[in-house]
């Protein structure tokens, strides 16, 4: 077997990152774009000793999998890479992910690990409530909005992204036409000059609110106030800003943002709470989805009123809101400053008494807590909530979790991988697996979203 051989391949499965994987003489092969009972014939492009990947020539029998995409640039983007799979095969798909990582990494036997049912949606589409539409030139060094081409700096217009909503399409034709009529520049990733970089735009579904935010390479936007002219006439307008980032690097947000017109937020509602929502501040990205995900959260803590519990990496305070409506006291802890100032008003407009929140990182903030404060045994916290971002939680975290033993531990999780690294160190220091639920998040695309009950173990 060479580079640039043809090889036919039957798709097996689908890897963590959506390539088809097929084998061939003992060696795996992975295949962009194919899946799971595809038979395909394919080139191979690089050859490991026991794998290589191969680029997808021809479906020579579609798998029975297969569905029509709704977006007709799904191949190109790579952002929805399972796109052309049906919803029921993802949603298999994904808790197989997970459970695989568990199995793998975390090294849990298969009877150890209970998965309760994935939560689907019924319709995996315009269920967004947030998009970035980086900005550049397209082929012909017009400015436009889309995504890169693949190992090239110009950008693919799209008009419409069906994640989202449909308001995107709007707010980017009248800011596109907007750095048309003034000659305003848009970035340029090579060279690091130009000035309009990503397009921020945030709908609150239930309060109809719109945010846009524009991400600048300056400190000021000419002509701003033509464009507040357009931008004001959306309907659900609340909000627009611009976020200054002049760093070269590939982070969307810069740390500052300067709000030109409306409030420095937007509001939305999860079940009966309301929530303000900064520029710079996580929130999650699938409403509907949300509320499944936090009722499973707080299924796992499993209060009953009289607890202290941590919501560590917290963001607006959203899961922490819920917990204090069930304990006694709860705690969070958020590193983006714009975030924990949501989190605070956010209590405060809910009318929650008992919810305090702390800015800094987890890893800081809860040692010195435990440590410095020297607290008596009513601080002992029953339960510890965990949602960190990908890379996980750093073990020294871990460390403090087990030294100040809460009862339970909830793990959300939107990578796998560092879930079950995480389980593992914890399940190996007098805690064990109870329940794995996979929420589906991020539908028509690889990425997982779980949520982990442990419980300490009692010898
Ligand atoms: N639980 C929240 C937010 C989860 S996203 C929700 O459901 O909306 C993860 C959050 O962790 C982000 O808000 C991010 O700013 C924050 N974060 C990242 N690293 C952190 C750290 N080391 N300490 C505390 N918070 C951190």
């Amino acid at each position: 077997m060479n580079k640039n051989d043809s090889i036919e391949l039957l798709i097996e499965d689908i890897s963590a990152d959506g390539s088809g994987v097929g084998k061939l003489d003992g060696m795996a092969f992975f295949v962009k774009d194919a899946l799971t009972g595809d038979l395909v014939s394919a080139k191979i492009t690089k050859l490991k000793k026991n794998y290589g990947y191969a680029r997808l020539m021809e479906i020579l029998q579609p798998s029975p999998h297969r569905v029509e995409p709704e977006c007709a640039l799904h191949r190109q983007c790579g952002g929805c890479q399972l796109q052309a799979l049906s919803y029921d095969k993802q949603l298999e798909y994904k808790v197989r992910k997970v459970r695989g990582a568990l199995e793998r990494i975390g090294g849990f036997a298969p009877e150890e690990i209970v998965m309760e049912p994935v939560a689907g949606m019924t319709r995996g589409y315009r269920y967004r409530n947030k998009a970035q539409f980086p900005v550049g030139t397209d082929k012909n060094g017009c400015p436009a909005a889309g995504f890169y081409a693949a190992r090239t700096h110009s950008i693919v217009p799209v008009d419409d992204c069906f994640l989202g909503v449909e308001q995107n399409r709007e707010i980017m034709e009248k800011t596109l036409a907007w750095m048309r009529q003034y000659g305003i520049e848009p970035y340029d990733e090579k060279t690091g000059r130009g000035l309009v970089r990503h397009v921020l735009i945030r709908a609150g579904f239930r309060t109809g609110q719109l945010m846009v935010c524009i991400v600048i390479n300056g400190n000021k936007l000419p002509q701003a106030e033509a464009l507040i002219k357009q931008l004001e006439q959306i309907k659900g307008m609340q909000s627009i800003s611009i976020s200054i980032n002049r760093q070269r690097n590939n982070v969307i947000m810069g740390d500052e943002v300067r709000t030109l017109w409306g409030t420095d937020y937007i509001e939305d509602f999860i079940r009966d709470m309301k929530f303000q929502i900064s520029p710079l501040s996580f929130y999650q990205v699938n409403p509907a989805q949300t509320e499944v995900l936090y009722d499973t959260v707080l299924e796992y803590a499993g209060l009953n009123g009289d607890e202290v519990v941590w919501d560590l990496y917290c963001g607006i305070g959203t899961i922490s809101l819920f917990l204090a409506r069930k304990a006694r006291q709860v705690y969070g802890v958020e590193i983006v400053p714009g975030a924990v100032e949501d989190a605070r008003k956010n209590a405060q407009a809910n009318q929650i008494r008992n919810a305090e929140f702390f800015m800094g990182d987890a890893e800081e903030v809860l040692p010195q807590f435990y440590e410095q404060e020297q607290p008596d045994n009513s601080q002992h916290p029953q339960v510890i909530v965990v949602d960190p971002p990908r890379k996980g939680c750093r073990e020294s975290l871990l460390e403090t979790i087990v030294r100040v033993r809460p009862e339970r531990v909830v793990y959300v999780s939107c990578d796998p991988a560092t879930l079950a690294r995480d389980l593992k160190y914890l399940c190996g220091q007098g805690y064990e697996l109870k329940r794995v639920k996979v929420v589906d998040v991020f539908c028509q695309t690889v990425h997982t979203e779980s949520v982990v009950w442990i419980q300490r173990k009692h010898i």
